[in-house]
């Protein structure tokens, strides 16, 4: 249900493009609500689309109207990972993108900028002190030449 959306959705997306989309936490329970039920919030217990949406409680926005069912009141967290944290929705989706873009390798490049490493920083000083060791490194092939031939 929720492949199809999400597919290209974090294409090319910055963190700061991300913050404009959802600048709260309004903005980005809407998206884990479309994400989650696409053609329509269901009770995640009985599955049952008789829902009533928008009630004041804070937390607890839908209430099922199965007289049977067992749940009654859910959240868009209720039955997934975010369920029974106070973290919200906007930090989910910083958590969600950051875990997406470092799966990209986009991390790893941030953190050699967070490190302060460039490649003339790592490579200057061994280039630096190369001639002297290399002349003695010269030799190497006689050492292995000679192991080979006591070998
Ligand atoms: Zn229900």
């Amino acid at each position: 249900m929720v492949k199809a959306s999400r597919k290209s959705h974090h294409k090319g997306t910055t963190l700061k493009q991300l913050l404009r989309t959802f600048p709260d936490n309004e903005t980005a329970e809407k998206w884990f609500v479309e994400q989650r039920w696409p053609t329509g919030i269901c009770c995640p217990k009985c599955g049952s689309l008789n829902v009533q949406i928008r009630l004041k409680h804070r937390t607890m926005k839908y209430r099922c109207r199965e007289k049977a069912c067992p749940t009654q009141f859910f959240s868009t967290k209720t039955g997934t990972v975010m369920e029974g944290s106070k973290v919200g929705y906007q930090d989910w989706l910083i958590v969600a993108f950051l875990v997406m873009t470092s799966l990209k390798g986009v991390s790893s490049m941030k953190l050699h900028r967070d490190l302060g490493v460039t490649q003339k920083t790592a490579t200057s000083p061994s280039t630096r002190s190369a001639p002297t060791p290399a002349s003695k490194t010269r030799s190497a092939p006689s050492w292995s030449s000679a192991t080979t031939r006591s070998a």
